[in-house]
């Protein structure tokens, strides 16, 4: 039995956890356990610092991000370290803001654990688009005004050959658009929009530093952006565009009319 033990403590294994948006409550039940077994955990930005805090005593933190000013650390140093580790036996959780697997290289990680043979998992996060639908009052879907929602980067990849996302394509879809890394392009992104056919009266919920004590909500049309309304906005911050961002404006319509009642 001793043996078994052993031979399970000598195999690493790295866990890929969503840390969710930032209040360290919304990460999930399993993603704080894994951070509590933890023997060495690779973190990002956009994992709360907080939650670092379920770590054990004597696990080693190692912060991969990008600090104002600095170089961030390479992805193969990040790959680099989660394979020492691994194979050293530890338990190694890397956090990444979010999701793991929506626009956090949670994919690239995968793949490259997988291509050495290294034991993994995936725990889920909270996205950001959903905890901004929820900080705003938003809902993402509403059987009245939209029955799907679309993640984009408006920050493509520059190195892609096919860099043009194709906006009059998703004006067309009629659905919500949660703009993920667009904070700085949105009046750009608003013309594109509306040239595909978006009412330039179609709200938007900008959400910045959502689930965080300084988050900040700005609800917005197409026209606004484009007249550049979206210029200071704080980091990190996500749009969503479409029928839906009119729900806040309608519920306290519909709280004033229940108070005078
Ligand atoms: N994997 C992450 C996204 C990483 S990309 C996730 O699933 O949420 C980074 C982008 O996410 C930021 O540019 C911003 O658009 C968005 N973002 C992350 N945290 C956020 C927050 N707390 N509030 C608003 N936007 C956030």
């Amino acid at each position: 039995m001793t043996t078994l033990v052993n031979k399970m403590r000598t195999r690493g294994i790295v866990s890929l956890v969503g840390a969710g948006p930032g209040d360290p409550e919304l990460i999930t039940v399993r993603g704080r356990d894994r951070l509590a077994a933890a023997d060495v955990v690779i973190y990002d930005d956009l994992a709360g610092r907080a939650l670092l805090d379920y770590c054990q005593a004597g696990c080693k933190c190692v912060y991969v991000g990008k600090r104002c000013g600095q170089h961030s650390v390479t992805q193969d140093r990040i790959i680099e370290l989660l394979l020492t580790h691994t194979r050293a036996g530890r338990r190694v959780v890397r956090l990444k803001g979010g999701d793991p697997f929506i626009f956090g290289r949670g994919g690239e990680e995968l793949m490259a654990l997988i291509r050495e043979g290294m034991p993994c998992e995936i725990i889920p996060g909270v996205t950001a688009a959903a905890a901004a639908g929820a900080a705003a009052g938003v809902p993402l879907t509403h059987r009245e005004y939209s029955s799907a929602i679309v993640f984009v980067t408006g920050h493509e990849n520059p190195g892609k050959p096919e860099a043009t996302i194709d906006w009059a394509a998703y004006a067309r879809l009629r659905a919500t658009l949660c703009i993920y890394m667009g904070a700085r392009k949105l009046a750009g992104i608003a013309e594109q929009l509306t040239d595909g056919g978006l009412a330039i009266d179609t709200p938007v919920a900008i959400v910045s530093r959502a689930s965080r004590p300084d988050q900040e909500v700005k609800l917005l049309t197409l026209a606004d952006l484009i007249h550049g309304a979206g210029r200071e906005i704080a980091m990190p911050a996500l749009a969503i565009i479409g029928e839906v961002a009119h729900v806040p404006a309608l519920a306290r319509e519909l709280a004033a009319s229940v108070a005078s009642a």
